[in-house]
């Protein structure tokens, strides 16, 4: 895990999106530390083909004070087990917003001088973007109790917390997804990525009955060829992890305790079918069992009086429905 801000852009870019750039844009892009008041150059490093260490950002020169690698809760997540802080990354910054749109390069010099005034003007460090989806999972899951009520925008979605756009794939019964969030949840361990003709890749969610389980559709119509085979890499590293584990785990006799997590931005296409289309909007992750803060607002559950258990929604909208057709009928 490697992190650094695109100077032109001004996201966060996470080290292992690198790979599905073209070495020209790297060569042509300056990319720094994300803290304001550290700033230092971050070199990208593995990103070509031909390596074999995943993509990441090293940072050769120390951090400044004031860099947020500094502050002490910071370095305790930075010395654990995974030698995340290796490359001497940076942890990752609060994200208040994701940024969908592949911005044009007259866009970027606007953003560029727009963050540099507002860096001058206000010492307090500026607010974070980011175009992929993974700087917001390490954020969150390394900040849990002061981001779940942090602001995310995601535009023409609109601005939720942490924890009102997040959304567990429940193994429950009958569940209906019913607006877009950002999911998490545990994949078969021997879920494939496979591609059919018209491009589109199937995973399942795991369940105790297959036939029950919530599918993710991932339309891969618009991805370019170094992003499909970044994902794919992506994949077979962590299922990877995952087959080595389960085969230990069986031989010992013990219960599992990690998974082959899969987060993406997904919409609801059907009451059993999530969906998804951009590469940079999946991370793949083989990690401890968890679940992260979420509203639950995300689904229903019909009980037998067919009322929504969870989430009141539907039934305000009747109403309103209701209510306007009454006034409308009264002519009021
Ligand atoms: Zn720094």
């Amino acid at each position: 895990m490697s992190i650094a801000r695109n100077e032109q852009t001004g996201d966060i870019t996470h080290g292992h999106e690198l790979r599905a750039l073209d070495e020209k844009t790297i060569r042509l892009t300056a990319y720094t530390c994300p803290y304001d008041l550290c700033n230092i150059k971050a070199t990208p490093c593995s990103y070509r083909e031909t390596n074999i260490k995943n993509s990441h950002f090293r940072y050769n020169d120390k951090h400044l004070i004031g860099c947020g690698i500094h502050d002490k809760k910071n370095n305790d997540h930075n010395n654990g087990d995974e030698g995340k802080n290796k490359n001497n990354s940076p942890p990752t910054p609060y994200i208040s917003k994701l940024n969908l749109v592949v911005d044009n390069p007259a866009n970027r010099k606007q953003n560029k001088n727009h963050n540099k005034d507002a860096s001058q003007e206000d010492p307090r460090p500026r607010t974070a973007s980011s175009s992929s989806i993974k700087p917001i999972i390490d954020y969150y899951e390394n900040n849990i109790d002061i981001a779940k009520n942090q602001q995310l925008l995601i535009p023409t979605l609109g601005t939720k917390s942490y924890k009102e756009w997040f959304q567990n794939v429940i193994n429950k019964e009958n569940i209906k997804y019913v607006q877009p969030c950002i999911f998490h949840g545990k994949l078969f361990s021997r879920s494939n990525i496979f591609i059919n003709k018209a491009g589109f890749i199937y995973l399942k969610f795991l369940t105790k009955h297959i036939q029950n389980a919530i599918t993710l559709e991932i339309d891969t119509n618009n991805w370019k060829a170094g992003e499909l085979s970044v994902f794919k890499k992506e994949f077979d590293i962590e299922k990877d992890k995952s087959t080595k584990y389960y085969n230990l785990k069986k031989q010992n006799n013990q219960p599992a305790e990690e998974y082959l997590y899969i987060y993406f931005l997904g919409h609801v296409k059907s009451d059993t079918v999530l969906t998804t289309n951009s590469f940079k909007l999946i991370y793949f992750a083989f990690k401890h069992a968890t679940i992260l803060p979420s509203s639950n607002v995300g689904y229903t559950i019909p009980v037998k009086s067919a009322q929504p258990v969870k989430s009141a929604q539907p039934v305000k909208s009747k109403l309103t429905t209701f209510l306007i057709t009454m006034k409308s009928f009264l002519n009021l």
